[in-house]
C-alpha cells in the first residue's frame, strides 16, 4: 500500500510513520516528502488541493491526515451517526471536506479514490507521545477537565513533559517523538483505548489493509 501523510510538522511525520506501520503491522510505500499544513485551519484548507493531487497525479492509494484538537469538540460516539457532523469537530470538519472533494472525482490510475486516514490527537500529539509513560494523559482525562472547566494539563504542559522544554528545536523534537513512539511500535492497543482519535485513525488503517487484501 502506497500512502502519503498531511501533518502539521517533520516531527510529527517521523512518529505517524512509525505509528502507521505499528497499526498496519508491515511498512507501507510512503510518498515522500509528506504534505505539510501550518496548524489548524490550514490542514483543512490544503487537504482538497492535496487529495486531487495524489488522485490523478500519482497512484497514492490513502491520505493519512492527523491534526492537533486544540480546544475544538472532541470527537465522540454521538458524531458517527449517519449524516451528523459537528461544526466544531475537526474530524467532523476533516471527513466532511474528503467526501466535498471526492465526490464528483472520476476513477483515475486504476482506483475509485483515494482513502482517507484520519487521526485528531487530543489536545495534542504530545498526549500520544505520553500514552504509556504518564497516566494521568488520556483522551477521558481532557474531555472530563474541560466539562469540568478545570483541565487537567496544558498543551505547553505536555510539550515540557515530553521535551523537557515548551520551545523544542526540530531535532530535539523529532528524537523524542521517536523515542515515545517505540513504545507502541509492537502494539497500538493502550493508545486506541486511550486515545479515540487515534483508534479512529486505526479503524481507517485497517479497513484498507482489509481492502488491500481482497482486490
Ligand atoms: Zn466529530
Amino acid at each position: 500500500m502506497k500512502v502519503a501523510l498531511l501533518s502539521e510538522s517533520p516531527a510529527d511525520e517521523t512518529a505517524l510513520r512509525v505509528l502507521v506501520t505499528a497499526v498496519l503491522r508491515q511498512p507501507p510505500q510512503f510518498v515522500a516528502p509528506g504534505f505539510r499544513a501550518r496548524g489548524w485551519p490550514n490542514v483543512a484548507q490544503l487537504m482538497p488541493a492535496v487529495l486531487r493531487h495524489l488522485h490523478f497525479n500519482t497512484d497514492a492509494d490513502a491520505l493519512v491526515v492527523v491534526v492537533d484538537a486544540d480546544d475544538s469538540v472532541v470527537h465522540t460516539e454521538p458524531h458517527e451517526a449517519p449524516g451528523y457532523f459537528h461544526p466544531h469537530c475537526r474530524m467532523c470538519q476533516l471527513r466532511a471536506v474528503y467526501r466535498q472533494t471526492t465526490k464528483r472525482l472520476p476513477p483515475a490510475h486504476g482506483r475509485e479514490r483515494v482513502l482517507r486516514m484520519i487521526g485528531v490527537a487530543v489536545p495534542a500529539i504530545e498526549a500520544w507521545y505520553l500514552c504509556g509513560r504518564d497516566d494521568q494523559v488520556t483522551e477521558a482525562a481532557w474531555t472530563a477537565g474541560r466539562e469540568q472547566g478545570a483541565l487537567p494539563y496544558t498543551r505547553a504542559n505536555l510539550k515540557h513533559r515530553v521535551y523537557g522544554t515548551d520551545r523544542p528545536s526540530l531535532p530535539h523534537e523529532i528524537d523524542c517523538a521517536l523515542r515515545e513512539v517505540q513504545r507502541h511500535r509492537r502494539d497500538t492497543r493502550r493508545l486506541e483505548h486511550d486515545f479515540p482519535g487515534f483508534a479512529a485513525l486505526a479503524a481507517d488503517l485497517r479497513a484498507s489493509g482489509a481492502r488491500q487484501n481482497v482486490t
